[in-house]
């Protein structure tokens, strides 16, 4: 297990990575009134876990799902605090997904004003990604994330032992970050590429999770709040990832971000931005975790784009683009030159 510190201004955190972890959350709980949040999937698979480790505490279970990551069930989160009567030294214990996560760390950062949140993130996804770095949010009106706070955790708790139940779909969501934090991050890279034929290997991943939480808290620790734009660049294939995902759905987060990446390297070539040779290399790695469909429309999907909260508006798109190892840039293309080359790529591609 390694022990990871964010060091953020607002609130340090610390991180626990690695088989053993759990064992952490005794003496991370001892003598708390303790809340614990987590949702039906997770509930039916960790009961026994759940109950041997927090005996004594409040137990709220909602529905799983990013379609639950609502104002309705983050309410119905504050009422159960409310219910009992949980006090301000009081602590959140966010175990599950990043839906859970998300909302619990909310939910901990609005009861009076803010309780202590400790993540106990149990998907891959939210391991190597959003547990660590302390945004919060639920979805609204057809837009994801939309309200939320910067609210750092008081610590993480990373487990592998969560993955052994996982289904592939959800350990290639997190493949996607993984291999996201690869093109930022020359050591991430290197081991990637050494691994490329077992990443979905379970002992691979737990080696490989430690690397991208520490990349991870070095750029939270330097833009706490995504102000200088460092932060930013976490964002790398979000864009036209997530352009995709509102428009086809059915994927994962993670898996749209590899095809996004795929998409935006291309563009980032054509560019200039980008050596062939490397561009290549990463669009290897990315074929090991997810197989590209053929996408009809793609000018239509990338117009959803647009409207991504990530781009601030105007006539320009900017992409975050590999440039080579472990660097990257930031690229600004008038909207009508993006989506003509997404529509000429796009229709390549089978
Ligand atoms: P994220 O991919 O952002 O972490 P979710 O919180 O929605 O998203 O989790 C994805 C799905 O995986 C949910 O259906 C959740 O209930 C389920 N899940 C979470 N943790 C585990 C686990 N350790 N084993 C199996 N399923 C899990
Ligand atoms: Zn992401």
């Amino acid at each position: 297990m390694q022990i990871i510190e964010v060091k953020t201004k607002s609130r340090p955190s610390t991180v626990y990575c690695g088989a053993g972890a759990a064992e952490k959350i005794g003496e991370v709980t001892r003598g708390k009134q303790l809340f614990v949040l987590t949702d039906t999937n997770v509930y039916r698979l960790y009961k026994e876990f759940i109950e041997e480790k927090f005996p004594a505490a409040a137990l709220c279970v909602v529905p799983a799902g990013e379609k639950h990551k609502n104002r309705h069930t983050l309410f119905f989160i504050l009422d159960k605090m409310l219910d009992a009567r949980l006090r301000r030294n009081a602590m959140l214990v966010a175990l599950g997904g990043g839906v859970v996560g998300d909302m619990g760390g909310l939910a901990a950062s609005l009861y009076m004003r803010g309780i202590s949140a400790v993540q106990v993130p149990t998907t891959l996804l939210a391991q190597v990604d959003s547990s660590v770095g302390g945004k919060t949010a639920i979805d609204h009106r057809g837009v994801k994330n939309v309200i939320g706070a910067f609210y750092q955790p008081q610590t993480v708790i990373c487990d592998p032992l969560f993955l052994r139940t996982l289904p592939k779909r959800e350990l290639r969501c997190g493949i996607g970050e993984i291999i996201k934090t690869g093109a930022l991050d020359k050591g991430v890279y290197e081991k990637l590429k050494a691994g490329e034929n077992r990443l979905f290997n379970l002992s691979f991943l737990e080696e490989i999770t430690a690397d991208c939480v520490r990349f991870k808290a070095g750029v939270v620790e330097k833009d706490e709040c995504e102000k200088s734009g460092l932060r930013k660049s976490l964002n790398m294939g979000h864009t036209t990832g997530h352009a995709l995902e509102l428009f086809y759905g059915r994927r994962s987060h993670g898996a749209y971000v590899l095809i996004g990446m795929y998409f935006e390297s291309l563009i980032a070539e054509r560019e200039g931005i980008l050596a062939h040779a490397y561009a290549e290399a990463l669009r290897a790695l990315i074929g090991k975790a997810v197989t590209l469909p053929h996408f009809e429309n793609i000018g239509e999907a990338a117009r959803v784009a647009l409207y991504d909260k990530k781009n601030e508006g105007g006539d320009e798109i900017s992409l975050i683009v590999p440039k080579d190892v472990g660097a990257y840039a930031e690229l600004r293309l008038p909207v009508g030159r993006y989506i003509a080359y997404l529509q000429e790529i796009g229709g390549g591609i089978a």
